[in-house]
Parts: structure tokens; C-alpha cells; sequence
């Protein structure tokens, strides 16, 4: 059993209900339990401006699947929430769900499918607040302490997501 930590962002369709239904899916994935999830938070876009704030939160999940197979189940959960992957588009674009494994209990992967701690848990504030509040003690595989990141991550007009 392994405890991961995963990050939810939308910012298409109703992103609450977007963010609700997902829970509710990785709630019910097979050899996982959900241990808990932080408040629903509103974060400004990155690259485009010109789009809307995104709903961010993040799951903790107690699983017994590997990586690649819980990799695989959540994309089959952003498909099935319409989520449409452009090629060739920018970076950063819209998105109904996406949902990114943030740490994988204290492994270091780096595949072709997956890099592990997600490559910018260090930089995002809405990936690190969330963090803190769901565990202001978290250690990363590298050792560094997460209220130690935090000071280095300014919030950037992070709010509680209030409808
Ligand atoms: P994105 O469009 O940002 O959700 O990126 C999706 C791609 O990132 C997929 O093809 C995954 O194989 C890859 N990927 C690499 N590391 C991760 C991770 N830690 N969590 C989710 N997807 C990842």
C-alpha cells in the first residue's frame, strides 16, 4: 500500500461539479481507499490569461496499484469527464480535468509516462498550499520540508473557491 497525492485542476463546464465528480471516481478506483482532500481552491491561469481561474484541490489516496496503472485510470476518468487532449496545441490551455499524481509514497520515477514527484510541485502555489493544509509536516523524497518550499512559493492570488 502506497500513500499518493493527487492534484486536480478545471477550468471548463462547472468546475466544482467537474472537481466533485472526479472525487467521487477516484473514490471508488479498485485497491484504493481515499484517506482525505483539501478545500477547493481558485488559482489564475498560467500561460493564456485570457481564460478562467481554475479550480485546484488535492486527494490523498491509500492504493495498491502501481503508478502506471493508477496513471491509466485517471486518464480514463479526465476522458470520461471530456477532457480533449489537442495536439500541437499551447500549453496550458482550458481543461475540464486534469489530474496529475503529485507523489507516489516516497519514490522518485522517471519514465516516459511518468515523472515522479510531478515536475513542478516545487513552483506551483496551488499545489503547495493545498499541500500544507492537508499536511504541514510532508517531507518530499528529496528531504525538503514542505513549509520550507513555502517560502519560496509566493501565492499569487490564491483563494478559497467560494460557489
Ligand atoms: P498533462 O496534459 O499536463 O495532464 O500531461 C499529460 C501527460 O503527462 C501524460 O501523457 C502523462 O504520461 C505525463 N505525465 C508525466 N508525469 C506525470 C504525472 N506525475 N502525473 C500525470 N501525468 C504525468
Amino acid at each position: 500500500m502506497e500513500r499518493v497525492w493527487i492534484g486536480l485542476g478545471s477550468n471548463m463546464s462547472n468546475p466544482k461539479k467537474q472537481a466533485d465528480k472526479a472525487m467521487w471516481s477516484l473514490s471508488n478506483l479498485p485497491a484504493t481507499k481515499l484517506i482525505a482532500f483539501s478545500s477547493y481552491y481558485r488559482s489564475r491561469p498560467l500561460g493564456h490569461k485570457n481564460q478562467p481561474d481554475f479550480l485546484n484541490a488535492i486527494i490523498i489516496l491509500d492504493t495498491n496499484l502501481s503508478p502506471k496503472s493508477l496513471l491509466s485510470h485517471i486518464q480514463y476518468i479526465e476522458k470520461k469527464q471530456g477532457r480533449v487532449r489537442l495536439h500541437n496545441s499551447l500549453l496550458w490551455q482550458s481543461r475540464t480535468l486534469d489530474l496529475d499524481i503529485l507523489l507516489f509514497g516516497q519514490h522518485n520515477i522517471h519514465t516516459s509516462e511518468l515523472i515522479i514527484p510531478h515536475y513542478d510541485i516545487y513552483n506551483r502555489e496551488f499545489i503547495i498550499y493545498p499541500l500544507i493544509e492537508l499536511d504541514n509536516h510532508l517531507i518530499f523524497p528529496n528531504g525538503k520540508i514542505i513549509t520550507d518550499i513555502a517560502k519560496t512559493v509566493p501565492e499569487n492570488g490564491l483563494d478559497f473557491w467560494k460557489k
